[in-house]
């Protein structure tokens, strides 16, 4: 029996490989649902879909409503709205929580108008106030005050940035419903011919575990072949600030900040960044940050861990190839020891 005024995660997959910010919305959705003393679900729009859905109820989920077909095997809009919809109007959750990812910004706003509620976009914070409503907490103002909103109507909906939010430690003890819905399927209006993501290596600038991060400080967008070639010698992905966006030097999935990617790799790089509030936003919880600046009073020196005061076209080629030759040394000694 499916319980109503639930916690409700959407899902998104890919391929049968849950996106790790679906674990993270589990992981708070956990949280908010014990608070309001109700159950969490979770669900799975798409194609075969059986190991997907227990690996949900390892990650959180009390319930799996699951909408399995191949018509569903990639991304469609018009299917996953109807089928989600249909379900929340029997369920009736009092939250329902998306990744603010490409899919969950396109999906979310339409689930929304279809169940006559609101929506807030690209929460970093939830919390539960102490008569049961959802405050739903996100910057505003360019990043320089943090709004606290709560919706009136039900079901309270959000949609929450990748990399925020905490993953509970995955648990294959835990038992779980796993529900298989009947899939009503509509006319497609667009066919997805492919999904493509990240760079060359398939690694999105979000996921990525070493980040190497460009900024104003660079002098012409030929140079960020100087950044490349450190992202390549530590195993990295290339990403900006704003104004190599704004430049057409790079391209917007490659930005971090409040208007891009919220990025936790292990570590980051900035390079030629001054440190902006609309900047910090997106990447002040890696777990490391490397800054390389030629300004001591650079805002960024106060979230690194490591600051080097510099000029980035000295610093970046020496330390790139120190990597390198350490890394030789490295595969040197592993294969002496093979
Ligand atoms: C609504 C809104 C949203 C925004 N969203 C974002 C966002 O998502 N992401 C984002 O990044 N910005 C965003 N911005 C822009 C933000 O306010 C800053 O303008 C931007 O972050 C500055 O980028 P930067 O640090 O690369 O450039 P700058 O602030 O110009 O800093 C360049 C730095 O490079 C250093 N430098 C110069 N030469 C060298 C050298 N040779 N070697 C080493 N260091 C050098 C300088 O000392 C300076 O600190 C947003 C702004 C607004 C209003």
């Amino acid at each position: 029996m499916a319980a109503t005024h639930s916690v409700m995660v959407f899902a998104e997959q890919n391929g049968g490989r849950v996106h790790p910010v679906a674990y993270e919305l589990l992981g708070k959705g956990r949280d908010i649902a014990d608070r309001l003393g109700t159950e969490l679900s979770a669900v799975l729009v798409g194609n075969d879909l059986a190991a997907a859905a227990q690996e949900l109820i390892y990650g959180g989920a009390d319930a799996v409503y699951v909408f399995d077909n191949p018509a569903l095997d990639s991304f469609d809009i018009m299917n996953y709205r109807r089928s989600i919809v249909d379900l929340a109007k029997e369920v009736q959750p009092d939250v329902i929580l998306l990744g603010a990812t490409a899919i969950g910004r396109s999906l979310g706003p339409r689930l929304a108008a279809a169940l006559g509620t609101g929506l807030t976009a690209d929460c970093t914070a939830l919390e539960v106030d102490g008569e049961g409503h959802l405050v739903q907490i996100r910057p505003a103002f360019s990043g320089n005050i943090l709004a606290h909103i709560k919706t009136d109507t039900r079901p309270q909906m959000a949609t929450v940035r990748y990399k925020i939010m905490q993953a509970l430690p995955r648990d294959c003890s835990r038992t779980g419903r796993v529900t298989s819905r009947a899939v009503a399927l509509e006319e497609p209006l667009a066919v997805m011919a492919r999904v493509a993501a990240g760079d060359a290596t398939g690694t999105s600038v979000a996921e990525a575990e070493v980040v190497v991060c460009g900024g104003r400080g660079l002098k012409k967008p030929e140079d960020l072949k100087l950044l490349q070639q450190l992202a390549d010698a530590v195993g990295g992905v290339l990403a900006c600030s704003k104004p190599l966006v704004d430049a057409g030097w790079l391209e917007k999935d490659q930005l971090v900040g409040f208007s891009g990617n919220t990025v936790r790799p292990r570590i980051y790089f900035a390079v030629g960044v001054s440190g902006s509030s609309q900047h910090l936003i997106g990447m002040r919880n890696s777990d490391t940050i490397v800054a390389i600046n030629t300004d001591p009073s650079a805002d960024i020196f106060q979230v690194a861990d490591y600051g080097i005061v510099g000029d980035l076209y000295d610093i970046v080629p020496r330390l790139t190839a120190a990597v390198q030759t350490s890394r030789s040394r490295g595969d040197r000694e592993q294969a002496a020891c093979n």
